[in-house]
């Protein structure tokens, strides 16, 4: 079986094999995938650190959470039953929906009977004599198949900052990502949040109303736009049910996965007066949206400079305090890094228990036992929320020991940055698969869509590899390279690499600066289609 401990001889004979394709994780990719190949008829089994289904879900219960890609879109649609028999029940779902969601698909689709929960991947080793991968946990359990799906997520990998004394800071802290499951109650507190990303921003007025005093350590102001999130009606959800299909189809066509497609009109070709009518609009509706106002946004700096100004200034008129309001007006390119979404975030600034630190000139250099010290002085707090965002796309990765042909680690081959082929496969390590990888769109689309695409195509070539008798697919260097080079190349004709976004790595400290997603979601699916038909074009099958 497949669970026999580590004999420290390093055999892939000493696990032996009884499913087709192990995957590591449970989120939604994870989920799919294992179903996707039961219906091939395939065997699976998912590898899971936590011990429950949801993935980013799973760990992301900070106060406020909740998703920014509206719920009915936010969702599977490989099952038409699945999608018309669930009820979200707001625009944006709010976490705990999310995961009762992820739950109702494990049990409906009877997934945890191949799932192992607690159940942490430290290492996955290809083993060329027999084209199998063993896969061996913290614990000692090895796994072995002939194929590994890697659906370990985005976003999933917590960035808390090594700062000198966090470890003897007497009150608790926490990191937004990797929340405890026990409700943690603020009231009567005095709270320090770190970061003022997308968590930040949806946690920040919750945790406000609770806390006795809320210091917030703002290193670079951020770009939001109001969410006007509100409750579903059953007509609202009955109308989107009734022509699902449609919304699905259009989804695909647009270049964030959504039903918003970005205009073709550049801003500054408009008058002023449109320009603001058009902003205007898309501030009202809510949501990321906003981005989709004109065609050049993330092309031209003077075009973004409209869009970024619009947001600065319904900063000013919401912020009372004149200092507090010019902090908090971000300078750079709006979109950049990703918009957030807010409710009543820049409005709780003008709350009496609320202070805003700025720290942009000197970071957080020491957290004493009472608090962290900014800009020479202590701020006395009972909690620190860390906001700090994600070791994103490949740090998840990097986590596990992955060694491919003759022993090439991924960790060395991404020395440098992320390499693959269509985000989905990387050339020296055959029959390895990554949901939503570096150099696939993910991130800059509605994920579930995404995830469900790349379950889709990876499931098929397994079978088509499988129907030809072939033991082992694997990218070649030649595709990858050229994917690579075209995904540089796109990045590179706008205006994503001029911010300190995680999208290029840089939040890190010591990660290379490469723009990691594919920009063109319609255009990838076509990509993908071709190299299906053309016999999986950049695969090298043995
Ligand atoms: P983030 O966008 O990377 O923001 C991290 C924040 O922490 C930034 O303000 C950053 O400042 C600050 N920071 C990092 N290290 C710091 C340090 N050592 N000292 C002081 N400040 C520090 O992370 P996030 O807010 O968790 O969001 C990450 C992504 O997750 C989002 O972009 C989004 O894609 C996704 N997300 C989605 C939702 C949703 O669906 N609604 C919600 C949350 C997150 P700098 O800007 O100066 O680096």
């Amino acid at each position: 079986m497949s669970e026999k401990p580590n004999t420290g001889n390093g055999e892939a004979a000493t696990a032996e094999t009884d499913v087709d394709v192990l995957i590591v994780g449970a989120g939604f990719g994870g989920m799919y995938m294992l179903q996707k190949l039961r219906e091939l008829g395939f065997t699976g089994r998912i590898l899971e650190r936590g011990d429950g289904v949801g993935g980013t879900w799973y760990w992301n219960r900070y106060p406020g959470a909740r998703c920014d890609v509206e719920s009915m879109e936010y969702s599977y649609q490989f099952s038409d039953a699945l999608q018309q028999e669930w009820d979200w029940s707001e625009r944006y779902s709010p976490q705990p929906e999310i995961l009762q969601y992820a739950n109702h698909v494990a049990d409906r689709f009877d997934l945890r009977d191949d799932i192992r929960f607690n159940t942490l991947v430290a290492s996955a080793t290809f083993h060329e004599d027999r084209n199998l991968w063993v896969l061996e946990t913290q614990s000692g359990e090895r796994h072995s198949a002939r194929h590994c799906v890697m659906a370990t997520g985005c976003l999933s990998s917590a960035n808390v900052p090594d700062v000198k004394g966090r470890d003897e800071f007497k009150g608790a802290w926490y990191h937004t990502g990797n929340w405890p499951q026990e409700e943690v109650d603020f009231t009567g507190k005095r709270v320090a949040v770190v970061g003022t990303g997308s968590s930040a921003i949806q946690a920040i007025p919750v945790i406000a109303e609770q806390a006795d005093h809320l210091y917030v350590f703002q290193r670079t102001p951020n770009y939001a736009v109001p969410a006007r999130n509100k409750p579903l009606t059953a007509e609202e959800r009955d109308r989107v049910k009734a022509t699902y299909d449609d919304l699905r189809a259009l989804e695909k066509s647009t270049r964030n996965g959504t039903r918003f497609e970005v205009s073709d009109v550049p801003a500054l070709a408009v008058s002023a007066e449109e320009r603001e009518a058009r902003y205007r609009a898309m501030w009202d509706n809510g949501g990321l949206c906003y981005m989709t106002s004109f065609g050049d946004l993330l092309l031209n700096t003077e075009a973004n400079e409209t869009a970024a100004e619009f947001i600065r200034e319904r900063i000013r008129e919401t912020v009372e305090d004149r200092d507090v309001a010019d902090l908090l007006c971000p300078t750079s390119v709006v979109g950049c890094k990703r918009l957030c979404v807010d409710t009543d975030y820049f409005k709780t600034y003008n709350r009496p228990n609320v202070t805003l630190v700025d720290i942009s000139k000197a970071p957080i250099g020491e957290i004493a036992p009472d608090g962290p010290i900014a800009n020479g002085e202590v701020y006395e707090v009972d909690a620190i929320v860390f906001a700090t965002g994600f070791d994103a796309m490949t740090g998840s990765l990097a986590k596990i020991d992955i060694r491919g042909r003759g022993g090439l680690t991924l960790r060395e081959k991404w020395g440098e940055g992320p390499r693959t082929y269509l985000g989905i496969a990387i050339s020296g390590f055959p029959n390895l698969f990554t949901i939503t990888g570096p150099g696939s769109p993910s991130v800059l689309t509605n994920m579930l869509p995404s995830i469900e695409q790349h379950v889709e195509f990876i499931a098929d070539m397994i079978s088509y590899a499988d129907g030809k008798g072939t033991t082992s697919i694997e990218a070649t260097f030649e595709a990858e390279d050229e994917w690579v080079g075209h995904v540089n190349l796109l990045a590179g004709k706008t205006l994503y690499p001029t911010c300190n976004s995680w999208y290029l790595g840089v939040n890190i400290p010591g990660k290379p600066r490469v723009f990691m997603p594919y920009l063109g979601y319609p255009a990838y699916q076509a990509k993908c289609r071709d190299v299906a038909a053309n016999d999986y074009d950049g695969f090298a099958l043995g």
